[in-house]
């Protein structure tokens, strides 16, 4: 899934192509992607796109009118950027076409059969907020003390607590795993249980460690959208790195499974040295072998 810091330079892109761009024609070869029924799709053309955004996992994309449109790429969707002339859509995998002034043309694809995700079709900026709740890692509210405070809201599992989206937006499964070791923190840590000093290294590690991804993804990804994020990822510490030494301490990353996320992290680092117990399996008595990256 597209988190954060793809959806930064997907931002950064789609501002150098669209905007200024005319809609010709608007098209959903996938009906279920839009979510709303009102405005209507065609309602997008001629309206000039204005600008884009990033909110949480969304990505907003701003035409005159006002009339936005809310993309979000949930596991598999992505967006191309491709040329009107010449173009057909592939038949299962297209959602969501729109064609500009320029013979530029935006497609929506989505791979698989599990088809999450969506388009909303919003007239108000304030609609948007019923989509997503949580605070941007990157707003100047969210201070220390705030996120103090909204970790303590409900004692939850670190982990989880980065991924919840009524708390944090835009972080998933991979960033987290690296915001935790670069905090040095354990996944399973309760939020309730943190101390003031370790909750103040954690937001410099939510930061440090998105900030540092979007430039390692403008780096990996110079131009075109970035699609293929296996390019970056594979650089990761700890994400995906199941038995590999970890990058500090030279230990095998360990890996856990947590309710619906496949967690890495390295023992020594982030758990005084010890494994986490897979609750899953251990009640078994199985032991988990290491797992190569999905
Ligand atoms: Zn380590």
């Amino acid at each position: 899934m597209p988190e954060l810091p793809e959806l930064e330079i997907y931002r950064e892109r789609l501002v150098e192509a669209l905007v200024g761009r005319t809609v010709e024609a608007a098209a959903a070869p996938s009906p279920f992607v839009l979510r709303t029924a009102d405005p209507p799709l065609s309602d997008l053309e001629g309206r000039a796109v204005e600008g884009v955004e990033r909110c949480g996992k969304h990505l907003l994309v701003e035409l005159g009118g006002p009339r936005f449109v809310a993309i979000h790429m949930m596991l598999a969707g992505r967006l191309h950027l491709k040329a009107v002339e010449g173009y057909k859509p592939h038949r299962k995998r297209t959602l969501l076409t729109l064609a500009f002034d320029d013979g530029t043309l935006l497609e929506m694809t989505e791979a698989g059969t599990k088809k999450r995700a969506s388009v909303h079709m919003l007239a108000r900026r304030e609609d948007l907020g019923r989509l997503d709740r949580g605070i941007d890692p990157f707003d100047p509210e969210l201070t220390p003390e705030r996120l103090g405070a909204l970790l303590g809201e409900r004692n939850r599992q670190l982990k989880g607590a980065l991924r919840a989206t009524d708390l944090l937006a835009g972080i998933g499964n991979a960033y987290s795993d690296e915001i935790l070791f670069a905090a040095r923190l354990s996944p399973v840590r309760l939020t309730r249980k943190l101390g003031d000093d370790e909750i103040v290294v954690l937001h410099a590690a939510i930061r440090d460690t998105l900030g540092s991804w979007i430039d390692r993804v403008r780096e990996r990804c110079p131009k075109g959208l970035p699609v293929k994020q296996d390019l970056w990822r594979r650089e990761m510490a700890v994400h995906g790195k199941t038995g590999a030494p970890c990058p500090t301490c030279g230990g095998a990353v360990a890996h856990i499974s947590l309710k619906d996320s496949e967690t890495n992290y390295c023992p020594r680092c982030q758990n005084e040295g010890r494994l986490l117990a897979d609750r899953r399996l251990s009640k078994f008595g199985i032991r988990r072998p290491p797992r190569p990256r999905e």
